[in-house]
């Protein structure tokens, strides 16, 4: 970890009854997090109401996605406005789940991200490769890529946090190796220095996602400019998410 707070997010992703979720917030309810760490978690929509009234205000709430300019008539999504009237402080953006199963593409998501910023929300700004772009050489043309829609098009980077999640680790059990990550994450955070400002790239949290879980957390945790976690499966596991949370320490 840099010097940054750390930054973990658990990603619920499209998971969860009222009845689990209500056990799920009871277990981060009474777990012991370390004061020094960022926590958000992400609840599916529907639940997002429920999870903000039943869990401690120590745990921030996200979005998973959000609509790319002003509620109105567009069926089936939820809007940035939305999403802060029910307390959210942070939407998930360009989750590899909505690139490469819903098919948004970079333009789209670099808009949605412009319109969150602009609207108070934080962006957890997701980019990574799959495996045959990395298989291929391609893992920072990919990720450069991905990280130039962001930087085309946000207000400014102040409430960014890049979550580097490599796509063949994403649900797979294949975490990247402690190596692997921190490659991509100071090619990133270079990046930002050439192409943003010496100051966003020094201040820019860059977290890892991809198979987290607690056991290799804590390795992980320990290389240099990985700021923090994006975990999915092993968020809806209320003690294990703690022990990710308080991996750093
Ligand atoms: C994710 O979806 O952001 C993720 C990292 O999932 P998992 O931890 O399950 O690989």
């Amino acid at each position: 970890a840099g010097t940054g707070k750390f930054f973990v997010g658990g990603n619920w992703k499209c998971n969860g009854t009222k009845d689990s979720i209500s056990k799920l917030v009871s277990d981060l309810n009474s777990a012991k997090l370390e004061p020094d760490v960022d926590v958000v978690v992400a609840p599916p929509f529907l639940y997002l109401d429920q999870v903000k009234s039943s869990l401690t205000d120590r745990i921030e709430i996200s979005g998973q996605n959000s609509w790319v300019g002003k509620g109105g008539a567009f069926t089936g999504e939820i809007s940035v406005e939305q999403l802060k009237d029910i307390g959210c402080k942070w939407v998930i953006l360009g989750h590899s789940e909505r690139r490469h199963v819903i098919g948004e593409d970079d333009q789209f998501i670099g808009k949605k991200a412009a319109y969150a910023l602009n609207e108070g929300l934080g962006v957890i700004a997701c980019i990574g490769e799959k495996l045959e772009e990395r298989e291929a050489g391609k893992t920072f043309d990919i990720c450069f890529q991905q990280l130039k829609a962001f930087a085309d098009a946000v207000p400014s980077w102040e409430n960014i946090v890049v979550a580097y999640e490599p796509v063949w680790a994403i649900g797979t059990g294949k975490v990247a190796s402690p190596q692997q990550a921190q490659e991509v994450h100071v090619a990133v955070r270079d990046w930002l220095k050439k192409n943003v400002s010496a100051e966003v790239a020094s201040k820019t949290r860059i977290i890892y996602g991809g198979s987290v879980n607690g056991g290799n957390s804590a390795e992980l945790a320990k290389e240099e400019d990985i700021d923090g976690f994006l975990v999915g499966g092993a968020s809806l596991k209320g003690p294990e998410f703690a022990t990710i949370v308080n991996a750093v320490t």
